[in-house]
């Protein structure tokens, strides 16, 4: 497929890389491609970030059939970009299509479009400690219509921004709200799918533990109400008597690309046994009673490790390392930030470089 270039006519002043923040600020230009059943996708093209216009119809609105991912681009001390495992999150957007009757994409031509877009838009790669170049994909049903069916129009879209390092006041561990009445999804749902409806879902039960003073919520499966599942939208991990634990994947879990990279660094790395099983909340508490409940830490692109130093249930709370950040996730931290930024030897063939 051929892909166009519309260069913007006028370019954007740069934010000022020490005042970032997330999501706020967009580059230049941005990748768009369109989808008709029949005849596929096509008209694959990079130009001027602008405004989509659609009609109020457009099925997208009504139903929320859409999916998208979530990476970053990391400028190194050599100047070059690196993106890491780019091609699991165009793999893993497959799979949440799939989920959505949405058609897949090709993922080799997604890449190298991104790639393209990324050499367009270098300049808007930060470089001051911890910042990064956020890419967002989506995928999403256009048709004007209003009955109830998958889409036959998409539009495959991505669009970037420059963000701020995560912990600018330092690894703050966080306080966490478990919650016992709203679920975020159920097996056989679409808790694995990058798919917009989840977050929608999330947004009542975060804002009731914001109230209260929490930071995050860690949610229990939909069925029993028992079982560990994620922590915000991020994976949890429990370094429990040296070893970790994290929820095994079973389709109500998203399946993190740096939930993967965690097991892969502490198994392979660093020799820490990782055990993927079901943990019940009693289970955690029985640990912590027990004195064995070491570290808890959630993973995910946008902070890459988040420690947490307190649990609160039913309205018991514990304390998790004296709610500090642990050595462990200190080190898994040090690890993976080191490959992403390139100052670490990537020795499991993670880093894509943009040349
Ligand atoms: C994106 C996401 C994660 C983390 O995935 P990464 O690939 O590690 O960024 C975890 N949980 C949910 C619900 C997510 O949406």
């Amino acid at each position: 497929m051929k892909l166009t270039i519309v260069q913007a006519a006028n370019k954007k002043q740069k934010p000022d890389e020490n005042y970032l923040g997330f999501g706020q600020q967009f580059t230049d230009h941005m990748f768009t491609m369109d989808y008709v059943e029949g005849k596929g996708w096509h008209n694959a093209k990079i130009c001027p970030f602008k405004n989509f216009s659609m009609s109020p119809a457009a099925m997208v609105l009504h139903y929320g059939q859409a999916i998208f991912e979530g990476l970053k681009a990391y400028k190194s001390a050599e100047d070059e970009t690196l993106l890491f495992r780019p091609w699991d999150n165009f793999t893993r957007l497959n799979n949440s299509a799939k989920r959505m009757c949405i058609p897949m994409i090709d993922e080799e031509f997604a890449l190298e479009s991104l790639y393209e877009l990324l050499r367009m838009e270098e300049e808007w790669i930060p470089g001051a400690p911890g910042t990064s170049l956020y890419i967002r994909p989506a995928v999403i049903a256009v048709d004007p219509f209003l009955g109830v069916r998958a889409g036959k129009q998409y539009l495959f879209f991505i669009i970037l921004c420059p963000v701020g390092a995560y912990y600018k006041a330092g690894l703050k561990p966080l306080k966490i709200y478990v919650e016992n009445e709203y679920v975020r999804a159920v097996k056989g749902g679409v808790g694995f799918a990058k798919t917009e409806g989840n977050y929608a879902a999330s947004l009542l039960s975060c804002h009731l533990a914001h109230q209260k003073g929490f930071d995050q919520v860690l949610w229990l499966d939909g069925v029993h109400r028992k079982y560990v599942e994620e922590v915000g939208s991020s994976n949890i991990f429990f370094k429990i008597n040296g070893e970790l634990v994290t929820p095994q994947l079973e389709g109500s879990i998203l399946p993190g690309i740096t939930r993967d990279s965690v097991i892969k660094i502490a198994k392979d790395e660093m020799g820490v046994n990782v055990r993927e099983e079901h943990i019940s909340i009693d289970d955690v508490w029985a640990e912590h009673r027990a004195g064995r409940l070491e570290e808890v830490f959630g993973t995910g692109t946008a902070a890459v490790i988040s420690p947490i130093g307190e649990l609160s249930y039913k309205g018991n709370t514990i304390h998790v390392n004296d709610g500090k950040m642990g050595a462990l996730s200190s080190e898994i931290y040090h690890l993976l930030t080191g490959i992403q930024y390139g100052t670490i030897k990537d020795k499991f063939g993670w880093i894509a470089k943009v040349k």
